[in-house]
């Protein structure tokens, strides 16, 4: 029997709530192995000795959350990153261009509206939100947002029949079924513009497609239905780094639309799930550190 453990930081559960979306197959796993802790399901106070697999969900905002986590993983064999927020920081992730206490005063009394609020009293927090590996060793990672139904049970299966998970290696481009003719447009288009050619390449056609720079497995459903793809899946096992990964792919396109690309502008497109965790944040803008 395989002792479970599931936990959501920072508030997060939409990622354990995607993992119903397995339907009995997760009866399946779930049979015949224990879930020893998990605040959204079960009612466990404290977090048990001797836990087998550990699912973490949601990032590190608080320094109470720190030691959660080293608790857990101190008490657990294996330790898995479910979800973005957990794998790279997420998009929560892009409140690091402002330190947390900075954040708070902004949002509690300077905006319209908050202008006699009061900072509410919260656990200490971190400069920013924080992926788990920056605080604990993480043995596996199912990125998404939210992750695929399919990547859960692969990992679970494979780690309840005693084996090691393999990492995806391709891209979303390789998944993706639009045609790539290599030749760009000039004009930079936003999200909601027309899609000129349906079955053409999206960042062809002027879109900021992160296919390219985005870790596949999903089946590119996204730009199959017509949307760029958002980078949900986090940087691919060759480029650790998505929005440096993304400038590359996009270098000769920049120069042809310098007049409407603007890095800072486009900071959420091409950091959206992974500023915390990039290497131009942590080496670059201030070297962020988990604190
Ligand atoms: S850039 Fe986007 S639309 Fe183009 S092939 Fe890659 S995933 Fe598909
Ligand atoms: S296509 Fe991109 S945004 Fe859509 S699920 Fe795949 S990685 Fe996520």
């Amino acid at each position: 029997m395989v002792k479970l453990l599931l936990l959501g930081l920072s508030g997060d559960s939409g990622c354990q709530v995607a993992a119903v979306g397995l339907h009995d197959k997760l009866l399946k796993i779930l049979m015949g192995n224990e879930l020893v802790y998990a605040p959204t399901l079960i009612d466990v106070k404290e977090i048990p000795e001797k836990i087998d697999v550990a699912i973490i969900e949601g990032g590190l905002r608080t320094k109470h959350e720190v030691e959660v986590i080293k608790k857990i993983r101190a008490n657990s064999n294996i330790l898995i990153s479910l979800g973005s927020c957990a794998c790279f920081g997420g998009i929560p992730g892009l409140a690091n261009t402002e330190h947390g206490k900075v954040l708070l005063k902004k949002i509690y009394t300077e905006q319209k509206g908050t202008s006699v609020g009061v900072i509410p009293v919260v656990d200490e927090l971190l400069s920013g939100q924080f992926p788990i590996h920056t605080a604990v060793q993480v043995d596996y990672l199912i990125p998404g947002c939210p992750p695929e139904i399919n990547d859960i049970e692969y990992t679970l299966v494979t780690l309840l029949n005693g084996e090691k998970p393999t990492k995806c290696l391709t891209d979303v481009c390789e998944d993706c079924p639009r045609e790539r003719l290599g030749v760009y447009s000039n004009k930079l288009k936003r999200i909601f513009e027309e899609v000129s050619d349906p079955k053409r390449c999206l960042l062809e056609q002027g879109f900021l497609c992160m296919g390219p720079a985005t870790m596949g497995g999903c089946g590119a459903p996204c730009p199959a239905a017509g949307m760029p793809c958002d980078g949900c899946r986090g940087p691919t096992i060759k480029n650790s780094d998505q929005g440096l990964t993304m400038l590359d792919a996009l270098t000769s396109l920049i120069s042809e639309m310098k007049d409407n690309f603007d890095l800072t502008q486009h900071i959420g497109i091409l950091y959206r799930y992974t500023y915390p965790d990039s290497n131009l944040v942590k080496n670059f803008i201030g070297g962020q550190k988990n604190e």
